[in-house]
């Protein structure tokens, strides 16, 4: 999904037998079993336990979820007279980042009728 983002804090570090370098995780796709990939040298080796690495993809959603609250009420977070509900067509949403294991994004809440959703567009479901 984001390949370029770098993840080793969350993973345990390995290195190259041969060339002694820091082996990087990656998926397999084809084998749906993550690896442990060397840049330098064509050494590959599967993952003892693959559950760290692959679950952080898998419960996005999940946890994006958790953790936004109502935001509307809070007078610290910008607003934007921009914004466009795609709901309820109000023009002024509270808006904030946050960092997910997606990568950071941008969140908006529509003051009017709460609907959230992320700047790219999907929406926020609640669940
Ligand atoms: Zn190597
Ligand atoms: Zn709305």
């Amino acid at each position: 999904m984001d390949s370029g983002r770098e993840d080793e804090g969350m993973v345990k570090l390995r290195f190259c037998p041969n060339s002694n370098d820091l082996l990087y995780p990656k998926e397999d796709r084809e084998r749906q079993k993550l690896v442990y990939v060397c840049r330098n040298c064509d050494y590959l080796i599967d993952a003892d336990s693959d559950c760290v690495y692959r679950n952080s993809i898998a419960h996005t959603s999940d946890e994006v979820t958790t953790v936004i609250q109502d935001v509307r009420t809070d007078p610290t977070l910008p607003r934007s007279n921009d914004a466009r509900c795609s709901k309820c067509g109000h023009r002024e949403a509270v808006f904030f980042s946050l960092t997910t294991t997606d990568g950071m994004s941008l969140f908006f809440q529509c003051v009017s009728c709460a609907y959230k959703w992320k700047d790219t567009g999907s929406a926020v479901e609640e669940s």
